[in-house]
């Protein structure tokens, strides 16, 4: 089976590898001069590109490493703005990369973007900027009842499926999974990890999906002690779990603009 790695990129952005026997396959090379590094450093073939979403931070090295391997394919959802994009992905696609043995299933997952697909196999899922460990993508273009039906496919995974997400924001995410669910001691535990993690400067990713339904706010809106939270922030009773979705990041969007989570 292939393994999995990073480079981080810019601030908090993670360039992933998946690799196998010396080949490579790179999601989201926001950077090329990262991505050179890496594989000089540990002498890789590059054999593919994995793109997830049109952002710049995920696709700005693309054209460059296509001059530098033209043979090679960019894989990227179909309905992108980015124009670096060979091969086009629809729901429910396969993707074969047989130079590192893996094959994945593509989700389309519109919310951060309207372009936004994940790439899923039994082992891992590359999530871009749809998910993050205990946090989901801002809603830059979609709105909160597409997110929400996004997510939702990610509560029948198997909960071991490794989730390799695009940034490193766990520590603002999980301060705010600890403010809305202050009684929850999973939560509590997780926090003291990821601040002792990040006080060294060690990464937080990947995460598990299973670490991500015992921690995530976005993918609690079915929790009682969730919604009771979020109905008492919000001041009123929620319908239904798209609206407790919506308003679960209307909270974490505020608490991020004041500053208080950083
Ligand atoms: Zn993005």
């Amino acid at each position: 089976m292939y393994e999995v790695n990073f480079t981080p990129a810019f601030n908090d952005n993670y360039i992933w590898f998946i690799t196998h026997h010396g080949n490579t396959v790179v999601v989201d090379p926001g950077c090329a001069d990262s991505v050179n590094d890496y594989l000089n450093t540990h002498n890789l073939t590059l054999c593919g590109i994995l793109v997830t979403h049109h952002h710049k931070d995920h696709t700005g090295g693309v054209d460059s490493l296509k001059k530098q391997f033209p043979e090679i394919p960019v894989y990227g959802p179909k309905n992108s703005p980015f124009k670096g994009i060979t091969n086009s992905l629809k729901q429910g696609d396969k993707v074969e990369l047989p130079w590192v043995n893996a094959e994945f299933t593509i989700w389309e997952t519109p919310g951060h973007t309207l372009d936004h697909i994940c790439y899923i196999d039994d082992q891992s899922a590359f999530v871009g900027d749809t998910l993050f460990a205990s946090g989901c993508g801002r809603l830059f273009e979609g709105d909160a009842q597409q997110m929400h039906a996004s997510l939702l496919p990610f509560l029948d995974l198997d909960p071991s499926i490794q989730m390799y997400c695009g940034h490193e924001y766990t520590l603002a995410n999980v301060r705010f999974a600890n403010t809305v669910e202050p009684d929850n001691l999973i939560i509590a535990d997780y926090l003291e990890v990821v601040e002792r993690h990040t006080e060294k400067g060690m990464a937080t990713l990947p995460t598990t999906l299973q670490t991500e339904f015992d921690t995530n706010p976005f993918l609690r809106f079915r929790e009682p002690s969730l919604v009771k939270s979020v109905e008492c922030w919000y001041g009123d009773s929620l319908s239904d779990e798209a609206i407790i979705f919506e308003q679960t990041r209307a909270w974490k969007d505020q608490l991020d603009a004041s500053g208080v989570l950083e």
